[in-house]
């Protein structure tokens, strides 16, 4: 697995299936770890925001997603291997999830909109594990991470938008018992239709 320095902001040059193989690993290895998505949107944002980058260059993966990143390493003088956007990539690791029986949580969005998201995933993905499931608008962080907790998580997908999601997910991360956690902004608004 190569990684690139795209400006401040560390990027890694994988394949979509290194990174399903490498998940994998991980996942079986019972190891804790995050996984972003850097966008050009995302990367102007990083400039602005010290604890956002700074966050993303704590994460274990970020990951290319879209043309304007793409054309921002052509001018940097390196190529992605494949565009690596949220909207491919997640389908294929609640598909992984589903294959190998890795525990879901749903955290974000609106109030019912991760719940119509999950009901579309069990008709994708029949044997998919939804273990739990809390909308984005929560008072009581620490009742989200105890109910998390309880429901022991294989991989913990945070729709709360960039950079609330990347920050949330650093500041949380060594209080919640998950393997896999990843930044998924509107994901689960895409989903819910
Ligand atoms: N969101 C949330 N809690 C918040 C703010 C946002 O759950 O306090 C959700 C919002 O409902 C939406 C997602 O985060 O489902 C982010 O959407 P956006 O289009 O902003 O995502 P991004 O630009 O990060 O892809």
């Amino acid at each position: 697995m190569g990684t690139k320095n795209f400006g401040n902001i560390k990027v890694d040059v994988m394949t979509s299936d290194e990174v399903l193989t490498d998940i994998t690993n991980r996942i079986e290895n019972r190891k804790k770890f995050k996984l972003f998505f850097l966008n050009a949107h995302c990367f102007n944002l990083s400039q602005q925001n010290k604890e956002y980058a700074t966050n993303l260059n704590n994460a274990d993966y970020v990951l290319n997603d879209g043309i304007g990143v793409e054309i921002g390493a052509k001018v940097l003088g390196f190529s992605f291997k494949e565009n690596l956007n949220g909207t491919d990539l997640t389908p294929r690791i609640l598909a992984l999830a589903a294959k190998n029986d890795y525990k879901v949580y749903l955290l974000g969005a609106g109030p019912g909109v991760a719940e119509k998201a999950a009901g579309n995933f069990k008709k994708q993905y029949p044997n998919i594990d939804i273990v739990g499931i809390q909308d984005g608008y929560f008072k009581d962080t620490e009742k989200v991470i105890e109910n998390i907790n309880n429901a022991k998580p294989d991989i913990l997908i945070v729709a709360l938008g960039v950079p609330y999601q990347e920050n949330w997910i650093s500041d949380y991360f060594s209080k919640i018992d998950a393997k896999l956690f990843m930044g998924v902004g509107a994901f689960l608004d895409f989903s819910s239709e």
